[in-house]
């Protein structure tokens, strides 16, 4: 987040080769270069040198700590990026997951030489299983999102086996994430969306009129997007499966939960679990994800290939599930980032699980006292509900007054160093801002976050203009959101700015 002097702002393949110092093949002498030649099998030769960067160490390892200083991340600060739980991740976890034995498998290995990774990744399915109550749990799933498109297919095929293709429609609520009804329809069903009520909660009278014979299932998190628990989900839950629909478990927000109420109780039939938000492996910036899927029976039977399995000798991989949706996956899953959720639920155990429930909803209900005598912000629906893992505010009081929007106090808090939090989700809410600090954050840093949150509001009351030309502090500006979805000037790779931007602004270049 810091200001990089301008020379030092290069990709690293555009640094200039002649103030390199390296050693190039050719210079070595001619024994050890026949030496070498003569090593290496002709076949397996490379016949042009790789197109790599020709950096020094020193180079490359100040190439990477300034991008690390450009970047915020959670061991640097608070970072309570709302439905997204950006917990710690305990430098343990990293540790375990580097061990050589585990870094140097093959997923081409004998079976009888991987039984250690199988029995981990088999405990931890039966652990995620018993965690949000269900009988089987696949690993493969690279993340939330995958595993809802993974999920809608399982329904599918449920529904085709039982000869109700007929079943063409997905319920979702309307405080939905945006990846449930992007998955369902990628899954080839119709979205219905289904209305919120007072209480922020789903509208139980508009769900009896929008379930029929079409219905195939519905999606919902609970806590849902709002933090806000769903208490009728057992009668949600009756409603569709009367119909003989199916309930899916959007689990990103079990971090509110866990330990407490499983959704498998609630009559959730598809569970999924973002092991990268509940379970510490990071995520976003900080690496790739993975969510498991966990299925009641009979629906185990449809969950992709391979399960991993174990008959009381041996821990296999088991292919031969002929009602299989197939793979969703490169062999088994992101292991890695597997092996951090098993090395973190190890070391919470169950008693260190629903602390961390109690103190995520702790956090966010000491935040909202904190703030809740200001009259510019607003806790929509029933602000007497006590929020679970998250809150999400509304500043359209403050946008009505001053003009100054959500966006811009986010990024006076990001001049101020702190991360800001989730805008503009969910839907329903205008000026959102989505709060979630999980059980990491200490007492004195909420108090600190809500007093910035609080000085912004003072702020933009007295200087509204200063607002829009924020943040000043960060290395990288304002953005221009029309430029970034326009797909005239968006440039997702470094040849495409060159091309689209660059070429256009030379004075840029
Ligand atoms: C993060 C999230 C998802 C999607 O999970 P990914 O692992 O990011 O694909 C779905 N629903 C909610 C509520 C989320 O917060």
């Amino acid at each position: 987040m810091f200001k990089q002097a301008k020379w030092n702002e290069k990709l690293i393949f555009e640094y200039d080769e002649s103030n390199t110092y390296k050693l190039f093949f050719e210079d070595l002498p001619e024994n050890e270069r026949i030496y070498i030649m003569n090593s290496i099998p002709g076949k397996i030769r490379r016949e042009n040198p790789p197109n790599i960067p020709q950096l020094s160490e020193i180079e490359a390892v100040r190439h990477f700590t300034r991008l690390s200083q450009m970047s915020y991340g959670v061991d640097l600060g608070v970072y309570p990026l709302g439905s997204c739980t950006m917990k710690y991740n305990p430098k343990i976890n990293e540790e375990i997951a580097n061990n050589d034995k585990i870094l140097w498998i093959h997923p081409y290995q004998d079976e009888e030489t991987i039984q250690g990774i199988l029995k981990i990744l088999y405990d931890l399915s039966l652990w995620l299983a018993e965690i949000v109550g269900v009988d089987k749990v696949s690993l493969q799933p690279a993340a939330g999102a995958q595993a809802e498109f993974t999920g809608c297919l399982i329904m599918r095929a449920y529904h085709k086996d039982n000869n109700e293709e007929n079943r063409t429609e997905i319920l979702i609520p309307d405080s939905a994430h945006g990846t449930n009804p992007a998955s369902a329809a990628q899954a080839g069903f119709k979205v219905v969306t289904i209305p919120s009520d007072d209480d922020g909660c789903i509208d139980v009278e508009a769900l009896k009129s929008a379930v029929s014979a079409r219905t195939a299932g519905l999606m919902l998190t609970n806590p849902n997007t709002l933090g806000i628990f769903e208490k009728n989900i057992l009668e949600v839950s009756k409603i569709i499966h009367e119909v003989g629909g199916l309930l899916y478990y959007d689990g990103a927000n079990l971090n509110g939960i866990l330990g407490k109420v499983r959704p498998g109780d609630m009559g959730f039939d598809i569970v999924h679990i973002n092991v990268h938000k509940t379970f510490s492996a990071p995520h976003g910036g900080g690496g790739p994800g993975a969510g498991p899927i966990g299925v009641k029976k009979p629906l185990d039977e449809y969950l992709p290939v391979p399960t991993v399995e174990y008959d009381k000798h041996k821990y296999y991989l088991n292919y031969n599930k002929p009602k299989s949706i197939g793979k969703v996956k490169g062999f088994y899953g992101n292991i890695n980032v597997l092996l951090k959720a098993a090395a973190y639920i190890l070391h919470m155990g169950y008693e260190g699980l629903k602390k961390v429930s109690e103190y995520s909803v702790l956090n966010t209900n000491y935040f909202l006292k904190l703030i809740k005598d200001n009259s510019y912000i607003r806790l929509p629906f029933n602000p007497s509900i006590p929020r679970k893992h998250e809150c999400v505010l509304s500043l359209a009081p403050l946008y009505d007054k001053t003009k100054v929007k959500a966006l811009d106090v986010a990024k006076w808090l990001l001049d101020r160093g702190m991360h800001a939090p989730t805008i503009y989700f969910p839907l329903i809410v205008k000026e959102a801002l989505m709060i979630e600090f999980t059980e990491c954050e200490s007492k004195e840093n909420i108090e600190k976050y809500a007093r910035a949150l609080l000085e912004a509001i003072e702020l933009a009351i007295k200087e509204p203009n200063k607002f829009s030309s924020l943040p000043q502090n960060t290395s990288v500006k304002r953005l221009d959101d029309v430029k970034a979805n326009h797909p005239a000037t968006y440039a997702l790779s470094w040849k495409m700015y060159k091309k689209k931007i660059l070429s256009r602004t030379p004075h840029l270049n």
